[in-house]
C-alpha cells in the first residue's frame, strides 16, 4: 500500500511506494510508521503522522540547501542528540561553564570542581574580592550588559 510523505523542502505531499532513499543516507530504507513503530506496508495509517520526507525531486536541492552534496552520507546535524553548546570559550570552543569572578573558561566539571574547592581557594578574583559587599564581577557586567542594573554614579569613568 502506498502512503504519503511532506516534501518539507517543496513543500507538497508526495505519493511513496514503501521505501525512500532519506536524507543523509544512499540507500533506500523502508518507511515506517511514526506512530506505529512497524512498517507502513502493514496495516492502515491514514490516520497517523505522516514523515516529513523531501520528494525524490527535491532531495538533491535539499541537501544542497544545507550545504552537503547530494550523495553525502553521514549523521543528519538534526539527528545528533548533543545538545547546543551552553557555553563557548572566546573561541567558541565548548566548555562547561566559566567563573563569574575570574571569568576562566572551564572545559571539565574536574576543572571547574577544583578552581572552586575549598571556598574558590583558587580564584585569584575571588580572594581579592570577596571580603568586599560585591557580586561577582562577571555576573555584574553581564547584568548591566542586559540593562538590569542601573548607574549607580559611583563609576564616573564609565560614564561618557
Ligand atoms: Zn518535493
Ligand atoms: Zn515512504
Ligand atoms: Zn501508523
Ligand atoms: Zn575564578
Amino acid at each position: 500500500m502506498s502512503h504519503q510523505h511532506w516534501c518539507d523542502y517543496g513543500g507538497h505531499y508526495w505519493i511513496c511506494q514503501g521505501s525512500a532513499v532519506r536524507l543523509f543516507q544512499q540507500e533506500a530504507t523502508e518507511c515506517k510508521c511514526l506512530n506505529c513503530g512497524v512498517s507502513m506496508e502493514e496495516g492502515d495509517h491514514s490516520n497517523c503522522s505522516v514523515e516529513l520526507l523531501s520528494c525524490p525531486e527535491h532531495r538533491a536541492e535539499h541537501m544542497r540547501a544545507m550545504g552537503y552534496e547530494p550523495d553525502y552520507v553521514g549523521p543528519a546535524p538534526s539527528e545528533s542528540d548533543e545538545p547546543s553548546p551552553m557555553f563557548t570559550d572566546s573561541e567558541g570552543n565548548r566548555t562547561c561553564g566559566f567563573c563569574l569572578w575570574c571569568n576562566r573558561d572551564f572545559y571539565s566539571i574536574d576543572e571547574w570542581r577544583e578552581h572552586t574547592d575549598n571556598g574558590m581557594a583558587h580564584c585569584e578574583v575571588f580572594q581579592l574580592l570577596k571580603d568586599q559587599t560585591t557580586m561577582p564581577p562577571v555576573l555584574r557586567a553581564m547584568f548591566e550588559q542586559a540593562g538590569f542594573l542601573e548607574e549607580e554614579g559611583e563609576n564616573d569613568n564609565q560614564k561618557k
